[in-house]
């Protein structure tokens, strides 16, 4: 049986009242809810303390702030100490729904922190900081510079890539929104997208139906840039196989 609109999961962040309030929280989980409903499925957010829906057709790792290093075998680098944030509580909800999503192969799309994540969970490794990678962080954060669905930086997509499947192999301009990437993709991932500076802009799983993570934001951009809807629809549309 294929549900007709598909239940996507997708992870949040949990924030007091008055910070959210203040930061317009629910405005971010929306961009990943409004797309994918428009792909045609049926979004169900979840934050760290949330009860798991019984059932989940495919997972969508959101974006969000660090994954603590120690999750990836690493000290916090004293150099780059003052650029990490972190929520303890998010590593392990999304670490631990990753490995399931993985597990029972469900479709996994991991965006940004959840390409992270996915990364993370799965066995590979992070840069904590772009500088430590030789890469000048404030290309890869567009804040005050470009709109959040600007392209800041262009990347190039591996022709023979799935990704390449769902978007197009070649050059593509992405937004740009971290501090960090992926420094050694996790084993059974192939790096898929690199950035014009050499960083990892998105991985994907040569095993599983659907496990890719992509560094940009496809989620603020699906209003002025069609081609990222592709991205949400590939997730629903191997959710519906499931
Ligand atoms: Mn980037």
């Amino acid at each position: 049986m294929s549900p007709d609109r598909p239940r996507i999961l997708i992870t949040t962040r949990r924030l007091p009242a008055e910070a959210a309030a203040r930061a317009g929280a629910g405005r971010s989980a929306a961009f990943y809810a409004g797309a994918v409903r428009d792909a045609g499925g049926d979004p169900v957010l979840v934050a760290p303390g949330d009860p798991l829906p019984a059932r989940v057709d495919g997972v969508l790792l959101s974006g969000g702030v660090d994954v603590h290093p120690r999750h990836y075998r690493q000290a916090i680098h004293p150099g780059v100490a003052h650029t990490l944030t972190l929520d303890e509580q998010r590593d392990l909800l999304e670490l631990d729904l990753a490995r399931r999503a993985l597990d029972h192969d469900l479709p996994v799309l991991g965006i940004c922190r959840g390409a992270q994540v996915l990364t993370v969970a799965a066995g590979g490794t992070l840069w904590q900081d772009l500088s430590l990678a030789g890469v000048d962080p404030t290309r890869h954060d567009q804040d005050g510079r470009h709109a959040d669905w600007e392209p800041a930086h262009g990347i190039r997509v591996e022709p023979a890539s799935r990704l390449a499947g769902v978007l197009g192999g070649g050059a593509l301009g992405v937004n740009s929104f971290h501090h960090q990437a992926i420094a050694s993709p996790a084993p059974g991932f192939a790096v898929v997208a690199r950035a014009d500076d050499g960083t990892v802009e998105a991985v994907e799983s040569t095993g599983h139906r659907f496990a890719v993570g992509v560094q940009w934001h496809p989620e603020r951009m699906v209003a002025h840039h069609p081609v990222q809807r592709r991205l949400f629809a590939a997730l629903v549309a191997a959710a519906r196989r499931g």
